[in-house]
């Protein structure tokens, strides 16, 4: 059902119905670059379901593969080069994230002209539920995927 790819990236075990948010948040829209395979709530063995997606011709960088643990906290990238896989990782959700993401609350201190890098803490991994260590704001899934 899905080719093989040459040389790119494979992200494996994203939860079902996330991997379009997964392009989302790489800011991969198809009209650029090269082929992007998406295969939705494929049969994963004795894990339920799960989607994947292939993109060729681009390897992840660590901060890009920083952003997929935030929406997809069980997923695998494979890097593959010449059809082989040469790394093989599982995405990491760190208990703090620093920089990444903005505070939705307009008066938050990290919103201020002052250099202040935004932080928050994870409180619930999938759904992904932060709280903005400055102001205590919550963020939620859809807030996150509104800023990609
Ligand atoms: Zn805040």
């Amino acid at each position: 059902m899905v080719s093989k790819i040459r040389d790119g990236t494979v992200i494996d075990h994203i939860t079902p119905g996330f991997g379009l948010d997964v392009l989302k948040i790489l800011g991969i829209t198809g009209k650029a670059g090269g082929a992007v395979t998406a295969a939705m709530n494929v049969d994963s063995k004795g894990l339920g379901h799960k989607d994947i997606v292939k993109i060729q011709d681009r390897e992840l960088k660590p901060a890009e593969v920083n952003k997929i643990a935030l929406i997809a906290s069980k997923a695998t990238i494979n890097i593959i080069r010449n059809f082989e896989v040469t790394t093989k990782k599982k995405v990491e959700l760190p208990s703090t994230i620093r920089g990444i993401l903005k505070c939705d609350n307009p008066s938050c201190i990290s919103n201020s002209r002052e250099p202040v890098q935004s932080q928050f803490a994870v409180i619930q991994r999938e759904p992904i539920r932060l709280r903005c260590s400055f102001c205590g704001h919550i963020m939620e899934r859809e807030d996150i995927l509104k800023q990609f």
